[in-house]
């Protein structure tokens, strides 16, 4: 009798409990470091972003841009093949920085480094001064400027916070001490950029924003093509940064490390102020608070009056939000700003996520905390497979973050308020306000209208008065 050979194990699908934990992130919540650079060097007139690296990438953070701004993003590339990453970029990075003098006249080219060109250990600020030792005396010489952004080593934040330094660092002059005052916004909206202008004049105050892409990314219509949309910052007024009468920098986050402000204190003597990101009520009364000491002069009437709205606002509100839970991830500054306008709704953010690892994300929320709460869970460097396992459990009603948690808001049926970056899901995305007190107000009735939007949609018969 011939035995049967014995049959092998069968692969069985792993059960709940055995299923394999992951070392990887899936879906990172973050995006690539030379997209925040990008982004700041369009918020410099006549600048333009110049990648020394693939072509892929620059093609990636232009589809980026292009669909939460809707307007045309040009970004440059040396372009690099398989030749140049063996043998470096000299050749390349001198041919396109020609090449984009010839075709786009810029004030300025910031130039981002990619991963690949960062990975090959390429000398960009050795090449860039070989270039400027060649060229510079040329006319209409732009300024160059180089920021280092390999984005296994950061996310968008830290390629963005990398290029403000660098404009600052390589820009920035000292000279007799003027009445304007620096201004480091963040990672803001065009509509809040433009909002944040408003405010100082309110107060008699000039700022100079670093970066201001207000109406570069959110500009009128064109009656003819030009090749670098107007706006942005002057590159005289950057180097004018060093003679500024203060410097004031917002983000909490971004407070704790080395910043814009402690360079032009540094440097030139400039004194610095670091806010939080004005967002609610207790945030924008410090900015107030800080611009009627600068400026000497009493806080506008027409503000007040908007702070008045936003707390009637809150009061007529907060039957719809009280107690509710609320997830929030993006950018780590402005999930501070957002969970400490949370908090002041009745709000509960239960958990505060973003892709960055500041390591300070923590000390941050506690510190927006009311001593009568508890502050939110921080979870740095988050994926969306872990916030969707996190939502799971701790259920909450609102979700507040950018467009790559639709998925995720969809599969749990909970509402997602669309702030930060990116919101290509929805039409304008520039102008989402978030800042000063009509700002939070805009945030506020889409808070409230998403619950009550919710109700008559899970409703079986639905509501008509709420
Ligand atoms: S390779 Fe690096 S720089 Fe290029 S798109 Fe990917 S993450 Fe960004």
């Amino acid at each position: 009798m011939i035995t049967p050979p014995a049959l092998p194990e069968p692969v069985m699908a792993p059960t709940a409990s055995e299923e394999p934990s992951f070392e990887a992130a899936r879906n990172a919540c973050k995006l690539c470091s030379p997209l925040g650079a990008a982004l700041v060097f369009r918020g410099v007139r006549g600048g333009m972003p110049f990648l020394h690296g693939s072509q892929g990438c620059a093609t990636y953070i232009r589809r980026y841009l292009i669909s939460h701004y809707r307007e045309p993003v040009d970004i440059a590339s040396s372009n690099f093949s398989e030749e140049t990453a063996v043998f470096g970029g000299a050749v390349i990075l001198e041919k396109g920085l020609e090449n984009v003098r010839r075709l786009y006249k810029p004030e300025l080219i910031g130039v981002a480094t990619t991963c690949l060109s960062e990975t090959i250990g390429e000398d960009v600020p050795g090449l860039l001064k070989t270039y400027i030792g060649k060229h510079s005396r040329e006319k209409d010489f732009p300024a160059l400027v180089h920021a280092s952004t390999p984005s296994y080593r950061g996310t968008h934040m830290d390629g963005f916070h990398a290029a403000v330094m660098a404009l600052v660092s390589a820009l920035a002059q000292g000279g007799p001490r003027g009445n304007r005052i620096a201004v480091f916004p963040g990672m803001v909206s065009a509509a809040d950029l433009r909002r944040l202008r408003g405010i100082f004049s309110d107060f008699g105050l000039s700022p100079i924003l670093t970066p201001d892409y207000g109406d570069s990314l959110d500009g009128p219509v064109w009656e003819e093509y030009r090749p670098i949309a107007d706006g942005g910052t002057p590159v005289e007024d950057l180097r004018a940064l060093g003679q500024t009468a203060a410097s004031i920098q917002f983000g909490r986050i971004l407070a704790g490390q080395a910043g814009p402000g402690d360079l032009l204190l540094e440097r030139f003597q400039v004194p610095r102020y670091k806010l939080g990101l004005p967002i609610g009520l207790r945030e924008t009364d410090w900015l107030y608070d800080t611009l009627a000491a600068l400026s000497g002069r009493a806080i506008p009437a027409d503000r007040q009056r908007e702070r008045g709205r936003l707390l009637d606002a809150l009061v007529d509100g907060h039957k719809y939000l009280q107690g509710r839970r609320a997830i929030l991830y993006g950018e780590e500054d402005l999930v501070v700003g957002l969970a400490s306008f949370l908090m002041e709704t009745g709000v509960r953010p239960v958990l505060c996520a973003s892709g960055s690892r500041s390591g300070r994300l923590a000390e941050a929320l506690r510190a927006v905390t009311p001593p009568d709460q508890e502050p939110p869970e921080a979870c740095e460097g988050a994926d969306f497979a872990e916030l969707e396992k996190a939502a799971a459990e701790w259920k909450p009603d609102l979700l507040l973050g950018n467009s790559k948690g639709y998925r995720m808001a969809r599969r749990l049926g909970i509402p997602l308020i669309r702030v930060g970056f990116p919101v290509h899901d929805r039409f304008g995305a520039a102008r989402l306000r978030h800042l000063g007190y009509d700002g939070a107000l805009e945030l506020y009735d889409r808070l409230v209208n998403a619950v009550m939007e919710r109700a008559q949609d899970t409703n079986p018969t639905g509501y008509s008065y709420l």
